[in-house]
């Protein structure tokens, strides 16, 4: 059977490896995985509790999600016409791409930096732009002036996966007053919750009032809820009622909502996450700087080390049951993009790294 021709060079998603593939390689006990920058730690209390409460009622179909888009709206301020849930941000952006990219179209993305920008758009048949990156973060005045009358999308990435740099409030705020109303600007947050560098601004406060941006959130990081699937994009009312459009009937599952309303409540456990993961990502940099790693700048729960040949690299931390995500799909093959864990998650990785970098 003949697909779509669009699709014909794409690769089904590789995830990192996952642990319980490499714990039975390799049969041993522990595996310590770095490699898809989860948060290290479960989903909050509270939401354990709200998921244990709702599973015996999971005979039925999600409710409408009117309590996720009202909880979510009132945490930023906004009403509920400008919230547009997600099976995982990455369904958001699939649903951007659905509803807004057709063949010929352009968009514009920084490189290296999330493959979902790219693989959404080829889907459709449009043209991904990539942009390099300057130092690990967006140039934005490089991506302003690659805008062309084609471009439909442009995504900033800040934190940027896989990097870690994250754009200035003054450079993102001079991008939008640059670029045309016409381009939908699509500013993925995923680790906004991580960041404490006051140079990062809060694209929501900021921007959420223009008619042309949406920002994207999600569960799957700080709240440690990546295995359900739930994020979401705050966006002009215009352009959610269009995403509603294109978005699966019940695509969020009731479990996914009830989780995600149930931590939002947590301000202290969000606080203590988040500088648990400063302390230990500052330590992981101090630690590989001593090395003589080259870091990228970074300001979310991961680093990026440039360390000659990534593939290379992780394989040999694999074989010491430490799993860190090697760069070539994203198109920098010599980079190992490594994720802050707990403390003796990090020790561990810290003690597989010496015995790799040891001469054989
Ligand atoms: C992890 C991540 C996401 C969110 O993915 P989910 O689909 O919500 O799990 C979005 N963008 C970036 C850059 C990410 O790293």
């Amino acid at each position: 059977m003949q697909a779509r021709p669009e699709i014909a060079d794409l690769r089904p998603y590789q995830p990192g490896k996952p642990a319980s593939a490499l714990r039975r390689e390799l049969g041993l006990e522990r595996i310590v995985k770095l490699g898809s920058n989860e948060g290290p730690r479960g989903p909050f209390p509270a939401a354990v509790e709200a998921l244990a409460d709702a599973a015996p009622g999971l005979n039925r179909y999600p409710e409408g999600g009117a309590e996720l888009l009202e909880r979510l709206a009132g945490r930023h301020g906004l009403t509920p016409d400008r919230v547009a849930p997600g099976n995982g941000a990455d369904g958001v952006i699939a649903n951007l791409a659905l509803a807004y990219l057709r063949p010929g179209d352009e968009a514009l993305m920084g490189w290296p930096s999330f493959v979902s920008y790219r693989l959404s758009a080829v889907k459709m048949g449009a043209t991904p732009v990539p942009v390099p990156l300057r130092d690990g973060s967006y140039d934005l005045e490089a991506m302003a002036a690659a805008v062309t009358a084609a471009t439909r999308i442009a995504y900033v990435c800040s934190p940027n996966n896989p990097t870690g740099g994250i754009v200035s409030g003054d450079a993102l705020a001079g991008f939008l007053d640059a670029v045309p109303e016409r381009v939908l600007v699509v500013i993925d947050s995923a680790y906004h919750e991580y960041v404490t560098d006051p140079a990062h601004v809060d694209a929501i406060a900021a921007h959420a009032g223009r008619p042309n941006v949406v920002v994207l959130r999600t569960f799957s990081k700080i709240y440690g809820l990546a295995g359900l699937r739930i994020g979401y994009g705050v966006a002009p009312a215009p352009v959610v009622a269009e995403l509603g459009k294109v978005r699966g009937p019940f695509d969020v599952s009731e479990l996914a909502q009830v989780a995600a309303v149930a931590s939002l409540d947590d301000e202290p456990e969000l606080e203590r996450r988040r500088s648990e993961n400063e302390g230990e990502r500052r330590r992981l940099e101090s630690e590989l700087g001593a090395r003589g790693v080259k870091l990228y700048p970074a300001a979310a729960n991961f680093v990026c080390a440039e360390v000659g040949d990534g593939a290379a690299l992780a394989a040999r931390l694999e074989r010491e049951g430490v799993i860190v995500r090697p760069l070539a799909p994203f198109g920098a093959p010599a980079c190992v993009r490594v994720t802050v864990g707990l403390g003796d998650e990090n020790d561990a990785f810290l003690t597989a790294l010496d015995r790799s970098l040891q001469p054989a």
